[in-house]
């Protein structure tokens, strides 16, 4: 994260390397490789969730650009609990929590794991408080040993979270406690371009969980799983291919290629992603008119993106941010669009039933022009491997 990588390199359809700049000397780098694994974890829209500042969906962007697909992009729209005051949206301990209106009367049917809506909703329109008060005596003591950072913003600010009432908020997590990314093709974790690879994060996750994440270890072991495919993988597809690297060219489009004497503003364009895709309004509780009302502005954020930010390393690390959000949004609203149904994080206020013959996985990709499709098989993860096997 100290030196981006800004675009992958190309060569005869096949990805031979990547591009990048180092953030503090603003030297830019070149890597020519035999073959290159994503993994620059999902995309949060710089909500200030805990870690997920540096996680602004450009390992998509990149794989988009090289015309790679992707996969469950509908499920995108992870919310972390989390106090109002800080980033730290680690939900686990919210399991012990009653929620509270301001005057102190309970939120009847909040919850962290089944409430969560209702939180949400609350929110909309006044502050919602919560005290952990249903944590049993006996383990109270052992909460602080297993997650010590849980407690530091209370510590700092004199509150304790098992007695005492302190207000809450969602934050947008996108990709990251969500299930959309990059399409994985085969059990190698290869995505469906020649020389590239996915994991984490950045790859879809729905082959281990369908359209629902949320917290837990399935993500940390999806990360830890198709990190170790991917890197075998991409080493046999390097080992196969020639020993002569490749010079490539860079596939970098927006906010990378110049236009006319106009310079790109990345702050707001960001600005603009957010108000489109933070709102529980807007992208929790999804309706049709909603989403298409947010891809007429964004699709018009990234018409702004086909100018340049100026040439320093910061703006054009935050130009190259802002593409890869927009561009993550946008795939998530046409796709949100086309699954015409409720199904895991996916709420759509229009339809709010699970409908059993939407039950397949919808690929997303472009750029310029974004397209959804069905993928055509109704592949279950055991069919998946049995297939490959
Ligand atoms: C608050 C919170 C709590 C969580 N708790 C759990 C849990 O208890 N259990 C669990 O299993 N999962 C948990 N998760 C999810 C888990 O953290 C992620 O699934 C996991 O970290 C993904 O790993 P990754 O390597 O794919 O991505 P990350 O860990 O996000 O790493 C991606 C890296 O890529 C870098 N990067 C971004 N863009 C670029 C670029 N252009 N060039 C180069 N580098 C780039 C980023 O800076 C980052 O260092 C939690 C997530 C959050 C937000």
């Amino acid at each position: 994260d100290h030196s981006p990588a800004l675009e992958l390199l190309v060569d005869d359809g096949e990805v031979v390397g990547a591009r990048g700049v180092s953030r503090q000397t603003g030297e830019r780098w070149t890597v020519r490789a035999g073959a290159v694994v994503i993994a620059t974890g999902g995309c949060a829209f710089l909500s200030k969730a805990l870690g997920c500042n540096v996680l602004t969906g450009d390992g998509g962007l990149l794989a988009a650009e090289v015309g790679a697909e992707l996969s469950g992009m509908e499920f995108s729209n992870a919310y972390g609990l989390g106090p109002a005051f800080a980033s730290v949206t680690k939900s686990a301990f919210y399991r012990f929590a009653s929620f509270y209106y301001e005057d102190g009367s309970p939120i009847d049917s909040a919850g962290s794991a089944r409430g969560r809506s209702v939180i949400a909703k609350t929110l909309l329109t006044q502050p919602v408080y919560c005290k952990l008060d249903r944590a049993p005596e006996d383990i109270r003591p052992l909460l602080r040993a297993a997650q010590p950072n849980f407690f530091l913003p209370f510590d700092r600010r004199g509150i304790d979270p098992l007695t005492q009432r302190f207000q809450v908020t969602l934050r947008l997590e996108g990709t990251v406690r969500g299930t959309g990314g990059i399409r994985i093709v085969d059990e190698n974790c290869a995505s469906s371009v020649p020389g590239l690879y996915a994991a984490g994060d950045a790859a879809t996750r729905e082959l281990i969980c369908g359209g629902f994440t949320g917290g837990g270890s399935h993500n940390a072991a999806w990360a830890m799983s198709s990190g170790s495919w991917a890197g075998e993988a991409a080493a046999g597809h390097a080992l196969r291919g020639s020993a002569v690297r490749r010079e490539g060219r860079g596939a970098g489009t927006a906010s990378l290629i110049a236009d006319g004497a106009r310079e790109l503003d990345p702050q707001a364009v960001i600005t603009g992603v957010q108000d489109e895709v933070l709102p529980y309004d807007k992208n929790l509780f999804r309706t049709q008119r909603g989403m298409r009302e947010s891809l007429s502005k964004l699709d018009a954020l990234w018409g702004e993106l086909q100018t340049r930010p100026r040439q320093d390393a910061f703006s054009v690390i935050r130009g190259r941010e802002a593409a890869a959000m927009v561009a993550t949004a946008r795939w998530m609203y046409r796709t949100a669009s086309e699954r015409k149904e409720t199904r895991g994080m996916h709420k759509h206020m229009d339809h709010p039933g699970l409908d059993p013959n939407q039950q397949r996985r919808l690929l997303t990709g472009g750029l310029d022009q974004v397209w959804v499709r069905p993928e055509r098989e109704l592949a279950q993860p055991a069919q998946f491997v049995a297939a490959n096997a």
